[in-house]
């Protein structure tokens, strides 16, 4: 640590989550686009819109191997034998024009010709030689056959901008004989995690130490929309130190600290953020954990968010503000969210946004026990996050509440 606070420090009236949230999102913006082939698509978010290059179906597809015949034969003429003229394979295409009582053995997935209208499926025959009977006695005009274009028609908008891309709308690019995609650039990111007592994870530790777990849980959270991190770093709380760490990332897109934003006597990322530059555009939110959160913007146009220190803070700050935060920069919609009752009541304790980890069970939540905001373990048994709004009082089972995935 390199000496006591000596900055003035600039008192915030502490703002409520919505607000906080609305300031930030105001901050967003698009991180250009480019190309991709659908092997490295998964996980980004489309930055065109996709159309359907011809019919899909694009023939009639038989959607079973049997016999294709002529409904009018069976339904009107009451034939139930027929002598089979052809047999068809898928990519295949037939040749002859079937007469009264002719059929086609027809495999899945072959274009069915326009002469036949009905498929029945090879379970429900008796075959002797190029004789087949059918052993049934219903029969609905176009079954087993999928449409030409049932599932979309040429030209139809199958994949909107701002979609993100996974196994199914990848397996739609390809369909659409797109090999090459246009998506969302990514930021360019940095995470610096602050404290003379954080040590890197593989390093030799003291017993007063404590590892940099902020740093991992913040890439892995980043990973999830395939952002890697540029520059990582783990700086002590020294001002000179932490100015010139602050200098090498003014041109980034998204700057994240972690630690170094409370009331401590070392927690200057504020007033060095302040110093070099940076706008400060909100510090401290109605928020539980997390509330030292601080966020402002880099001359050069790109975002830095100071999260607390404390693991369930930093990682509660991420999904509360940066994740919404990200997806507004690529156009994504919301996260998902749910409104599931609790299954135990839960008193209030704090007049702040309180978040809490719960697993879900059965048809509700079950809070999980925590210590605080410290804890390590307790979050690793919850699905995700629940919320207590700043203005309810105790919660009764029941009650429903807001709940988001990790
Ligand atoms: P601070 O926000 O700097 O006051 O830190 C609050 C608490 O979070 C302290 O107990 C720190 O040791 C802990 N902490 C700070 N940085 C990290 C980190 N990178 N990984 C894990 N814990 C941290
Ligand atoms: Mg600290």
């Amino acid at each position: 640590m390199s000496g006591r606070k000596t900055y003035t420090q600039i008192y915030y009236l502490m703002i409520t989550v919505q607000e906080a949230l609305s300031i930030i999102l105001s901050q967003s913006r698009n991180f250009g686009s480019t190309t991709v082939s659908i092997n490295d698509a998964t996980g980004r978010v489309l930055a065109e819109d996709i159309y359907a290059d011809r019919d899909y179906p694009p023939f009639h597809r038989a959607a079973m191997d049997g016999f294709a015949l002529r409904s009018e034969d069976f339904l009107e003429k009451g034939i139930r034998r027929y002598t089979i003229i052809e047999d068809l394979f898928a990519g295949g295409t037939s040749t002859l024009q079937p007469k009264e009582g002719q059929c086609l053995r027809i495999m899945t997935g072959s274009a069915t010709p326009a002469a036949y209208d009905a498929i029945i499926r090879i379970e429900d025959c008796q075959l002797e030689g190029q004789q087949v009977t059918f052993n049934v006695t219903a029969l609905k005009k176009g079954q087993n056959i999928a449409r030409q274009g049932e599932d979309a028609k040429a030209g139809a908008l199958i994949l909107t901008k701002g979609t993100r891309l996974f196994a199914p709308e990848v397996a739609a690019l390809a369909v659409a004989g797109r090999s090459t995609v246009l998506v969302h650039q990514f930021p360019k990111i940095a995470v610096i995690s602050t404290g003379d007592e954080v040590v890197p994870v593989d390093q030799d530790i003291k017993p007063h130490q404590i590892r940099d777990s902020n740093s991992y849980a913040l890439a892995s959270f980043l990973h999830q929309y395939g952002l890697e991190i540029a520059c990582r770093k783990l700086v002590t709380d020294d001002k000179e130190l932490l100015r010139r760490v602050i200098q090498d990332v003014l041109t980034y897109d998204l700057v994240i600290f972690s630690g170094g934003v409370s009331m401590g006597e070392a927690d200057f990322v504020p007033a060095v953020l302040a110093d070099c530059g940076v706008q400060p555009l909100l510090h401290k939110v109605k928020l539980k954990p997390g509330k030292p959160l601080w966020f402002g913007k880099l001359p050069a146009g790109g975002v830095v968010f100071g999260l607390p220190g404390n693991p369930m803070s930093c990682q509660v700050c991420y999904k509360i503000f940066i994740e919404p935060f990200l997806r507004k920069c690529f156009d994504l919609p919301e996260a998902l969210k749910l409104h599931l009752p609790l299954l135990v009541p839960k008193k209030k304790n704090a007049k702040l946004n309180q978040y809490f980890p719960c697993v879900i069970e059965g048809k509700g939540l079950r809070p999980v026990v925590i210590n605080g905001s410290g804890d390590i373990t307790s979050t690793l048994r919850s699905h995700g996050l629940a919320l207590h709004p700043l203005e309810k009082e105790d919660l009764s089972e029941g009650d429903l509440v807001e709940f988001i995935f990790w």
